[in-house]
């Protein structure tokens, strides 16, 4: 056991929303729900075919705010973890869903946004949205309809928070990754930056990934979370 961590970063991907419900990406078939993500997560993609990509993200949406959808205890612990560490906590999610806020994750950042947000194309303005949206609605800042588009980064975007994120990996000395396959760029890197101040580097996954974190712990992230994070808070 190394010494007490003080200033923690979690890195969460689509691995610890899987036992909730909501399928993964499987990026060795380049398939989200049976799309291509070309044709789903691009702005290419979106001017195709927008119908389409409103469609996607439309029936993502419904989904998630279905009475099946709700937080596992992956997300549990990690808020309770949050409220009980006395340290720096950071969550940063590569999930597009609520279910950390959900199950009462404070301290988030959601680096490719939100399924419950739209964006206007003119203002860059950003609303929640709890329904559906198309072509056709009028946007609540310009009024007119075709402005809007869903508040998601696609492939070839910047994520957003990334000031703050790297600032957070530069200066923690644990950095724990959740349920991510490092195959999407720039999240794949963050346990590097994590490194250029020797932060420990701790993989929580289904399988092992990559080979560059210090610890790899294997197993359904609803048993590793509350485990892992417990050990955290008791055996220091
Ligand atoms: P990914 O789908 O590429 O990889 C998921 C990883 O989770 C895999 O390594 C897999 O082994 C692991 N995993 C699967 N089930 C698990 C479980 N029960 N416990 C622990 N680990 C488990 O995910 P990614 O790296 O986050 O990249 C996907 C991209 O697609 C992200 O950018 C994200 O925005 C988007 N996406 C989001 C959601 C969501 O919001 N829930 C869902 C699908 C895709």
């Amino acid at each position: 056991m190394g010494s007490k961590p003080e200033s923690i970063v979690v890195l969460t991907g689509a691995g610890i929303s899987a036992e909730s419900g909501i399928q993964t990406f499987r990026a060795a078939d380049g398939l989200w729900e049976n799309h291509p993500v070309d044709e789903v997560a691009t702005p290419e993609g979106f001017e195709r075919n927008p119908q389409l990509v409103y469609e996607f993200y439309n029936q993502r949406r419904r989904k998630l705010l279905s009475d099946e959808i709700r937080p596992n205890a992956a997300h549990s612990y990690l808020a309770k973890f949050e409220h009980e560490f006395e340290g720096e906590f950071l969550l940063v999610t590569q999930n597009i869903d609520n279910l950390h806020e959900r199950a009462g994750s404070e301290n988030l950042l959601h680096m490719h946004c939100e399924l419950l947000k739209m964006r206007c194309l003119n203002s860059q303005l950003v609303f929640d949205i709890n329904e559906d949206f198309g072509f056709d609605t009028h946007c609540r800042c310009c009024r007119s309809p075709g402005n809007l588009r869903p508040h998601i980064v696609w492939f070839g975007e910047m994520p957003f928070h990334m000031n703050k994120i790297n600032q957070a990996l530069e200066s923690c000395d644990l950095f724990v990754a959740i349920g991510t396959s490092g195959n999407v760029y720039p999240a794949s890197g963050f346990y590097q930056t994590a490194k250029i101040r020797r932060a420990r580097t701790v993989e929580l996954n289904l399988e092992r990934t990559g080979s560059g974190f210090d610890e790899h712990i294997t197993g359904k992230a609803s048993e590793i979370v509350p485990s892992y994070f417990d050990s955290l808070l008791t055996n220091y």
